[in-house]
């Protein structure tokens, strides 16, 4: 039996401590809406609950923390009842009016508590602890306002439709304020908001937001570029019909390509790679204008990269080779590597050529015919590599682009026609295609995302692992799969390593994505934008310290893009949210270790396995800790550099299957065993 505890309203038992916390709140909040927040003492509000002040200072320290804890119980209480309402909404538009429902009810649209949010919204700009608090309290109602809109409204306008929404509710809140509280009307300040949601929606286009409820076949959607918002050109989705007209091309085209000698088929895929390096500098353009990514990058990793691949594999598949097996003087056997015939490829947005390029040379080199679906945000430069391939002599329909959003893509996972699938892309994606490819059967490559460890250890030299951070970071805007996002650093390093890492991001270039000079671009659009931005939020309330960056850069014309500072969290644990989930932005969390079974230990502790990488100058500990960790893809004394010779793939929830280097010959090739008899066949019959 606890006597410890008081009886809840629910019948259920409170301990002692934590009711005193919330009677003392609560009195808290009274003081503030009777007295604002001068007037609001330690020894006043312990007078109004009857107890000693220093019983208040027991519980909360200082007063500081007191309002800190009293204003997070107002946001809090709000949260709970938007949260109740959420949950009975039945539709997207009942979702919108729960929040301005919870924000503008009675009980909360009354004098004593608009009081006291007044008081400490007045604080917030003074105050650190309260503005987070704020901060946190309005991105979750924008995010479910954002949320709510979603459905009906294409992304931009549910996230400007959000913000007007929640302006509007303080507006509201406001004027009800200065009134004197005369206007504190709940009921009609719930119909103003209502009337001009009904309005907005009602002017709006059509409700057919990216990635939520696309266009349907046959209709065009556009390409943006997201350091500019502007529009760069428009596609056409894929449906049942496009998609089996393309597979009947691509069993056509397959034949063909297949009949050819291997040396031929070499010749043509060379070809092709030349005119990707003959164009880099135009593609490298497009890809920069449709991604964001800088075209200091672009220039010299994303064509590059490609073209090194297809190379590679033209050689790798003119030397494909089966084996020869003696059976004696009467029969022989050999085995025969033959294409699957058609296979599809689709596509994450960050490094969209590339992922084109890394899918179609095995898939070509080893005579299979390509269906390749590029993400919807990034959809243009993969027409590009199509054009090049038909002009370097690939017969039609060996490699064919297809555009759509994710429906498009369960057509191809799901065609009884297509004999295997290699994606990359997120996880939750890679088990559903496995799942859709499992009908007929379909071998899968998936490359998902990570969550990877990089490991300083004490002798490493620090210039190099700083280097290597920022490789594992900050490349592409932090939206690389392998990025090493959880960076280790011994304990006798740390403060040594900080500083200068500190020093080399606070030099970093961020801008204009064209510019040769800029080294941080965008991120891919508003919506992954402010994922990263909640990410970042959210490292902050669970206690780890932003050391650089951490908000979104509006300056100048930057505010028309979705630019995030690259950011760098000290003081990380980790099972906090930022150490533990993939954030795929410019966001690094710096943790502390003492010993290599420690840190080994620890690094493993994810679901994912996509990468590693260990600075020492201890070469027998590189490989040993290498050989520990458990990861796909993996670096001593570097980071994030793919040559197209080594595979590339992860392991545990991070993936299947490897791309680039022989292995990956064996998912785009089935073996055929034959037997072969130079005698005479002897039957017991
Ligand atoms: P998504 O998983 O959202 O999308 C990947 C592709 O799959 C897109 O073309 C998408 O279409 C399509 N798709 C979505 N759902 C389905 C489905 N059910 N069936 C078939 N196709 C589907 O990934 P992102 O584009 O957001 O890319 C980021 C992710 O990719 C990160 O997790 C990152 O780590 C990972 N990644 C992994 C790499 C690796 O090599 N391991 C390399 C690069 C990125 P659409 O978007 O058009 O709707």
């Amino acid at each position: 039996m606890n006597t410890h505890s008081t009886i809840r309203v629910d019948g259920s038992r409170e301990p002692v401590e934590d009711a005193r916390r919330r009677q003392l709140i609560d009195v808290t909040i009274d003081s503030l809406a009777e007295l604002g927040f001068a007037g609001t003492t330690l020894a006043q509000i312990a007078g109004r609950a009857g107890v000693s002040p220093g019983l208040v200072a027991h519980y909360f320290g200082d007063k500081e923390s007191l309002l800190d804890a009293a204003f997070r119980a107002l946001a809090r209480r709000v949260g709970e009842r938007v949260r109740f309402r959420l949950r009975q909404a039945e539709s997207a538009r009942g979702r919108i009016q729960a929040v301005i429902d919870a924000n503008l009810a009675p009980e909360e649209f009354e004098q004593k508590t608009g009081t006291a949010w007044l008081a400490f919204w007045g604080q917030v700009l003074h105050d650190p602890r309260l503005r987070r608090v704020q901060s946190a309290y309005q991105r979750r109602t924008l995010g479910t306002l954002r949320a709510a809109l979603k459905p009906l409204l294409p992304a931009d306008e549910a996230g400007s439709l959000a913000a007007m929404i929640a302006a509007m509710i303080d507006g509201v809140w406001l004027r009800a304020a200065l009134s004197g509280w005369r206007e504190a009307d709940s009921a009609s300040a719930r119909a103003l908001l209502t009337a001009f949601v009904e309005g907005r929606l009602r002017a709006a286009p059509r409700a057919q937001p990216p990635g939520v409820r696309p266009p349907q076949p046959g209709e065009r959607f556009a390409s943006t570029n997201p350091a500019t918002g502007e529009t760069l050109g428009y596609v056409t989705v894929a449906g049942t019909a496009e998609i089996d007209a393309a597979v009947r091309a691509a069993q056509r085209g397959q034949a063909e390509w297949a009949a050819l000698p291997a040396a031929e088929r070499a010749r043509r895929l060379r070809a092709a790679a030349a005119l990707l390096r003959a164009r880099n500098d135009a593609l490298a353009e497009l890809e920069t204008r449709d991604t964001g990514k800088p075209i200091q990058e672009t220039r010299v990793v994303d064509v590059a990269s490609g073209a090194d691949c297809i190379e590679y594999f033209a050689a790798v598949g003119q030397s494909l080779a089966g084996e020869h097996l003696d059976f004696g003087s009467a029969a022989f056997g050999y085995t025969r590597r033959e294409p699957l015939g058609v296979v599809a490829g689709i596509g994450a947005w960050n490094y969209p050529l590339q992922i084109a390029c890394w899918k179609a040379a095995p898939a070509l080199a080893c005579g299979n015919a390509m269906i390749f679906k590029p993400a919807e945000l990034t959809p243009l430069t993969a027409v590009k590599l199509e054009e090049i391939f038909l002009e370097a002599g690939l017969p039609a329909g060996v490699f064919q682009v297809v555009q759509g959003f994710a429906d498009t893509g369960r057509l191809l996972t799901r065609h009884p026609d297509i004999r295997k699938v290699s994606l990359t892309g997120e996880v939750g994606t890679g088990k559903a295609v496995m799942v859709d490819a499992a009908a007929s059967l379909k071998n899968v490559t998936l490359e998902l995302g990570g969550k990877s460890p990089l490991i300083v250890f004490e002798d490493a030299t620090l210039d190099n692992a700083v280097g290597g951070a920022l490789l594992a970071n900050f490349y592409s805007s932090g939206q690389v799969c392998s990025n090493g996002t959880r960076v280790f650093v011994h304990r006798a390093v740390k403060a040594a390593f900080l500083e200068r890492l500190v020093a080399r991001v606070a030099a970093m270039r961020i801008g204009d994505p064209l510019d040769p000079a800029t080294q941080v671009g965008p991120l891919v659009s508003q919506a992954h934008m402010h994922k990263v931005l909640g990410y970042i939020e959210r490292g902050r309330e669970e206690g780890a310290r932003v050391l650089i960056g951490g908000h979104r850069v509006m300056d100048g014309a930057l505010a028309r893009g979705h630019f995030v500072a690259p950011t760098v969290f000290d003081g990380c644990r980790d099972e906090m949210t930022i150490v533990r989930e993939e954030i795929f932005g410019p966001v690094m969390s710096v943790l502390e270790f003492e010993s290599e079974a420690e840190v080994i230990e620890r690094a493993n502790a994810t679901e994912f396995g996509l990468s590693a990488g260990v600075f020492t100058n201890d070469l027998a500990r590189g490989h040993r800790v290498i050989a520990a960790l458990q990861a796909g893809t993996c670096w001593i004394n570097h980071y994030n550099v793919t040559p197209v010779e080594l595979p590339f793939g992860g392991v545990k929830l991070s993936g299947l299957g490897r791309e680039n280097g022989r292995a990956a010959i064996e998912h785009y090739t089935q073996l055929k065993s034959v037997y072969v008899a130079l005698g005479d066949v002897e039957a017991p019959y």
